[in-house]
């Protein structure tokens, strides 16, 4: 293994909303490597250690960069990682500027604009469906006979399948054009649009089941570090995500095309360091790129990944960003899972019960509620987040996918409507109201 090519500082690139705080700066603490948070808010404790904390706006990266310079004539940087998608521009600019090995610009900043990745990946011959691009100002109707049938409604840069809607005729069309719009409008999209949300992209839907694969790039090679089945079928309208399994049941010739399909995909873009997350389809016609990204799992499911030693996604990318030679990290030999827990339907959050029992469960390993009782949920397509988070380990896919079913099943969700008063909701106890008497009661 090589040395350790810098114990500069490490500046790690996370909004403050991010799921991955805690894994990142746990993985630089075992490292015993110095951290600097570049958030885009004042951290409170930014006065008492300017050296562990900058404030940056991660939508104004050439700024954002100069002042990262500015920092590193003070406290010199060995590596910049971004925890997140918002983080990733910022992080291949800041980069740059510095000399350190990193994506190029145009590279990252293609992989998350739909419309300009479809385009590099068409006229690269890649496989990829049709696709169009139109203004939101536009007339649904008129275009609505310009796509084809079944097609995929989408805006060009949000995330988690935001906004993400399956019509199979010129009626569902419309329809899905219209909620796009009202989601772009919806203040907390709106805040954070760019350019690119004044226009939307249709694709051709591809059948097939579905695939994630985590990567990992070093000078351009690209190393398959787990590939996740996805076992609930996708067929839309919307597209939830659900339960991730590793290592994939698919025949290993599958899997070698799609590594290879991500490997020619990410060339193709120019993408060359760092982490990758892709999603593809497979079908008679092999594997089909969705999307690719220039960071890692999203979300807290980094945490159904554990490598040699057990070291986890952090520790691995981490290594990777100073320098160290990571090759010999392969992942445990046990399978593992993860699940998103969906959100069933609007309203408030009031109780989730059965956690206990659910945990309970052989090869489950832990179960995360995100969203804290009291809050509001929102599902897909508005929504961008997930109830929580359940986690599996066990000897092979199959007995994961079930026992992460099966804890799902043993948990219960309370959500009532938002406009309910609280004093209505105490009374609606689920230990005391049967189950035909709570309409809102949802696993
Ligand atoms: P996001 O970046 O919001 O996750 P994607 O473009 O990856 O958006 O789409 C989200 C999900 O929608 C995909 O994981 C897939 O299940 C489904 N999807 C998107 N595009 C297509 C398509 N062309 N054909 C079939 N399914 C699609």
């Amino acid at each position: 293994m090589k040395e350790i090519v810098s114990r500069h500082r490490l500046l790690l690139l996370m909004t403050t909303t991010t799921y991955r705080a805690h894994a990142f700066l746990e993985a630089a603490r075992r490292l015993e490597l110095p951290v600097v948070v570049g958030s885009e808010r004042v951290q409170a404790l930014a006065e008492a250690n300017p050296a562990g904390h900058l404030s940056l706006d991660f939508s104004a990266p050439e700024e954002a960069t100069r002042t990262i310079i500015e920092f590193a004539k003070v406290y010199p940087l060995g590596g910049v990682v971004a925890a997140d998608d918002d983080g990733v521009i910022l992080a291949a600019m800041a980069s740059a500027a510095l000399g350190l090995p990193h994506n190029p610009v145009e590279a990252v900043a293609a992989a998350r604009n739909k419309y300009r990745m479809r385009q590099i990946l068409a006229e690269a011959g890649i496989r990829s469906p049709r696709f169009w691009r139109f203004p939101l100002a536009g007339d649904p109707t008129a275009m609505a006979h310009r796509v084809e049938y079944p097609c995929v409604v989408k805006p060009l840069s949000l995330s988690a399948s935001r906004g993400v809607i399956r019509a199979d005729d010129p009626a569902q069309f419309v329809a899905a054009f219209e909620r796009l719009v009202a989601i772009l409008q919806r203040p907390d999209v709106a805040r954070s649009a760019r350019r690119s949300a004044q226009e939307l992209l249709v694709e051709g839907f591809i059948p097939g089941p579905e695939v994630a694969l985590e990567g990992l790039l070093t000078d351009g090679k690209l190393r398959m570090l787990a590939l996740f089945d996805k076992p609930d079928p996708l067929d839309g309208p919307f597209f939830e995500e659900t339960i991730y399994v590793t290592p994939s049941r698919l025949p290993s010739a599958v899997q070698h095309e799609i590594a290879s399909c991500t490997a020619a995909v990410a060339s193709m873009l120019g993408l060359r360091h760092g982490p990758v997350h892709a999603e593809l389809r497979v079908n008679a016609q092999g594997p089909w790129l969705l999307e690719i990204a220039a960071r890692s799992i999203g979300g807290l499911c980094s945490r159904a990944l554990r490598f040699r030693d057990g070291m986890t996604l952090e520790d691995l990318l981490l290594r990777h960003a100073i320098g160290l030679d990571v090759t010999a990290l392969e992942r445990e030999k046990l399978a593992a899972g993860v699940m998103m827990i969906p959100i069933p339907h609007a309203g408030i959050l009031r109780q989730v019960t059965g956690q206990e029992d659910a945990k309970r469960i052989a090869g489950i390993e832990d179960i995360r509620i995100t969203i804290p009782i009291g809050q509001e949920v929102v599902p897909l397509p508005e929504g961008s987040r997930y109830l929580g988070f359940i986690f599996a380990r066990d000897h092979t896919p199959a007995s994961v996918e079930s026992a992460l079913r099966e804890a799902h099943r043993r948990l219960t969700f309370v959500i009532t409507p938002a406009e309910a008063r609280p004093a209505q909701v105490q009374r609606a106890s689920p230990a005391t109201l049967g189950a035909d008497n709570l309409p809102l009661l949802e696993h």
